[in-house]
């Protein structure tokens, strides 16, 4: 089982890693590092006592947003920092993870510093009125030069009537 989603892009993935969930209790485990998130998923139970906690496929999901520091630990460990600290033991490239993660973290970013707000204030549409008639459209007296409206159908200055 690799543990990561169909379609999902792994940047990277390890599948001998251990989580140091606390001092006295590591689980073995898979971590996949996406565009988005790092996340371990606990693999094979590692005896009686975690198979009974039912730990085996269990897994946690960091979102990169969330992540504050990574950093290189003592020997092959990964500390990362986000809403608790995260101690990934066991790693077989640790400085690869960690520049990788930063990377990826930097990557993550990189659409928040070119979105571009839309302006706060949009001026109402200026109102525009309707198009004059067309030259063609207007007409006028055939018998006294005036030029007549539209719809009229008497000449306004001298009341012959208009074709
Ligand atoms: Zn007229």
């Amino acid at each position: 089982m690799s543990g990561s989603a169909p379609g999902e892009t792994v940047l990277r993935q390890d599948h001998t890693t251990s989580w140091a969930m606390s001092t006295f209790r590591v689980v073995q485990g898979t971590l996949i590092l996406t565009p988005t998130t790092l996340r371990f998923v606990a693999g094979r139970f590692q005896g009686i006592a975690e198979a009974l906690r039912g730990t085996a496929g269990e897994q946690v999901t960091i979102p990169l947003a969330t992540v504050t520091r990574v950093e290189k630990g003592f020997m092959a460990i990964v500390k990362v920092q986000a809403d608790r600290e995260y101690d990934f033991r066991g790693m077989s490239d640790a400085s690869g993870w960690v520049a990788a993660i930063d990377q990826a973290r930097a990557a993550a970013r990189q659409p928040a510093q070119t979105y571009a707000p839309p302006p706060a204030y949009a001026p109402p549409p200026t109102y525009s009125p309707p198009p004059a008639a067309a030259p063609a459209a207007r007409r006028f007296c055939t018998a006294c030069g005036a030029p007549a409206a539209p719809q009229a159908r008497f000449c306004g200055g001298c009341g012959a009537p208009i074709s």
